[in-house]
């Protein structure tokens, strides 16, 4: 098929599409022609100081563009649960202003990885939805080992569980490394992941999720 044909049979496919099921707001579930819809997108909460920095650690900065409670929560969980991949559009163009904003320069956009038996049950890593949607994203980390969830896990406990889990799989060294995930809270596992990438030789590793809260 030649290319301007193929252009007009995808979107006639995609209006057709459109017609018989009209594209709706994940979060609230009016139509609407973008997800989330504004107004969902406006009921979104910014989180009061987007990045906090820290001197001498293995993670340079760690931040947040919304808060969790409310729309962001609930975009997280719709992307995360009920596979609403449509949604990670705006939650990497969400993570991408904020860091220009802000004024963080990377050379690699690096998603968290999540374990393969995570990954063939879930089917995507969202961390990875989103990192795929900015400039230079490389699949620099691969967890290693499968770990428990962190919520409920003691500060020691959240340690022990994470140690080691992560390992560099692309020479990163003298990069400036953006970590992204959907959801970041106490930080532990970027920070580990950052104690790795920075025993491979990276120069800076920060990460800022789509949203997040509770930062120790
Ligand atoms: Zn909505």
């Amino acid at each position: 098929m030649i290319p301007r044909a193929k252009n007009f049979w995808t979107s006639f496919s995609s209006s057709a599409l459109d017609w018989i099921y009209p594209p709706k707001c994940s979060l609230c579930e009016i139509f609407s022609p973008v997800d989330p819809c504004i107004q969902c997108q406006g009921e979104m909460h910014r989180s009061e100081s987007v990045v906090t920095y820290f001197g001498h650690e293995d993670l340079d900065y760690l931040g947040s563009v919304f808060r969790y409670p409310g729309r962001a929560g609930q975009a997280v969980r719709q992307l995360k649960y009920c596979r609403r991949t449509s949604l990670a559009g705006f939650m990497a163009l969400s993570i991408q202003e904020a860091a220009s904003e802000v004024g963080i320069d990377y050379d690699l956009a690096v998603p968290i990885p999540i374990h393969w038996f995570r990954l063939v049950s879930r089917g995507f890593n969202q961390a990875d939805l989103l990192a795929a949607k900015l400039d230079h994203r490389c699949l620099a980390l691969r967890r290693v080992r499968a770990t428990k969830p962190q919520a409920g896990l003691t500060t020691s406990e959240r340690l022990k569980n994470l140690a080691d889990a992560f390992e560099v799989i692309v020479d990163v060294k003298g990069k400036s490394i953006l970590l992204i995930d959907d959801v970041v809270t106490s930080g532990q596992t970027a920070r580990e992941c950052a104690k790795a990438l920075r025993a491979a030789g990276a120069n800076e590793v920060g990460i800022l999720a789509f949203c997040g809260e509770n930062y120790d």
